[in-house]
């Protein structure tokens, strides 16, 4: 018996609950309002033996046309708790709360630590997932710690940071334990009055030619002028969401920026000339979009209904697709980077239920 199994519809289209706009329908959708109905949704689950879908905003989803054939259950978990603690503030935030959301909120309160993250879609919950990041910040930086509810056991558990695993666009829940653990909350360190600390040169020209941030008082309104360059230079992009903005219907980004050694970036920089390259840990990376371009996909693009964004070179965006369409134009761009640089590059979003992905 569960006392807060979520209302169950059948066989309801999935498209409009991804930012794509693709996939076909789920078998079964439970939207969850609380971490009980959450924990009474995954055991209805495992007893049926029904696949399982953690879904929070669909903006690192792509979803086959026939869609999926088990239990969507969507995060609609809601609140945050705070805390001062030494070394910053503790933020508690549900899974399903609006990642943005929580940037504003935390700026507005001068809370650094997030706001190069503005403007990023999608839920909470999610961000641990490939370690959100964007503008020289990365979810790893400020997570403490992440709850969480292992889909096979129904038990609850707490990873400290450090037991999460995060690497560039990666993190435990993205790699060996994919699917088995449903976020319920992130706790995040941020620190008050902090002075934003911008670390990427793109960020830096833009922020030196619109804002005089000395000039401004540290915490809130330091962050608030961040904030804006940020969302401007993503909107540039059409990396905000905007329903009158085509380019805006992707997935995000489809493609990480590759690491590979030092000697094999030595060995590309003298073949192809131009090619640029930051260091990366033990290794180099190279940027997926220069990549992209120089296989001879430039922004624009169109194959079918599928197309290139007009703004960034990484964003595959629905003009009318199918996802067998899209994932076809990405193992085109794929093929042809391998071909050109032996280098093959990993898609970022999630590909649900596609057997020709
Ligand atoms: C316009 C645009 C711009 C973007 N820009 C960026 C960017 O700058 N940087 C960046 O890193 N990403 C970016 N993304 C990708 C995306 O927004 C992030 O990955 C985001 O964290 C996904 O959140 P979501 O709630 O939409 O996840 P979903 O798409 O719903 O899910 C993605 C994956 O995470 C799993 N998942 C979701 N919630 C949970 C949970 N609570 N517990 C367990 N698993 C879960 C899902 O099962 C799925 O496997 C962008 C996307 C778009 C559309």
């Amino acid at each position: 018996m569960h006392g807060h199994l979520p209302h169950i519809q059948e066989f309801l289209p999935l498209a409009p609950y991804t930012t794509l706009g693709l996939g076909g329908a789920a078998r079964y959708f439970a939207a969850c309002r609380t971490d009980a109905e959450l924990r009474d949704g995954i055991a209805h689950a495992r007893e049926r033996g029904l696949p399982l879908l953690i879904l929070g905003g669909g903006s690192n989803l792509v979803i086959a046309d026939e869609g999926f054939d088990g239990l969507v259950l969507k995060l609609e978990t809601r609140g945050t708790s705070r805390e001062d603690a030494p070394g910053g503030v503790r933020l508690t935030v549900a899974a399903g709360e609006a990642w943005d959301e929580f940037v504003r909120l935390s700026v507005e309160q001068g809370l650094s630590g997030v706001e190069c993250l503005s403007g990023i879609p999608g839920s909470v919950g999610a961000t641990p997932i490939q370690n959100v990041g964007a503008y020289g910040q990365e979810v790893s930086q400020t997570i403490a710690a992440v709850a969480a509810t292992d889909i096979r056991t129904g038990e609850s558990r707490s990873f400290l940071n450090a037991e999460c695993r995060f690497g560039y666009r990666q993190s435990r829940f993205k790699l060996e334990d994919a699917g088995r653990y449903a976020v319920t909350g992130v706790t995040f360190m941020l620190q008050e009055d902090g002075r934003p600390q911008i670390r990427y040169p793109e960020l830096q020209k833009n922020v030196a030619s619109t804002v005089d941030l000395e000039a401004l008082s540290p915490g809130a309104p330091a962050l608030q002028a961040v904030r804006e360059c940020v969302l401007a230079l993503r909107r540039k992009k059409s990396m905000v969401l905007d329903p009158s903005d085509p380019n805006t219907k992707s997935a995000g980004s489809f493609f990480t920026n590759p690491v590979v050694s030092c000697e094999a970036a030595d060995r590309l920089r003298a073949r192809h000339a131009g090619l640029p390259s930051y260091p990366s840990g033990t290794g180099v990376k190279l940027p997926a979009a220069w990549l992209v371009e120089h296989a001879g996909f430039p922004k624009g693009y169109r194959y079918g209904g599928a197309a290139i964004s007009e703004n960034h070179s990484l964003a595959l965006v629905n003009r009318g697709t199918t996802t067998a369409e899209l994932l076809s134009l990405a193992r085109r761009i794929q093929d042809a980077v391998q071909e050109q640089f032996g280098i093959r590059l990993e898609r970022e979003p999630v590909v649900i239920g596609s057997t020709s992905a």
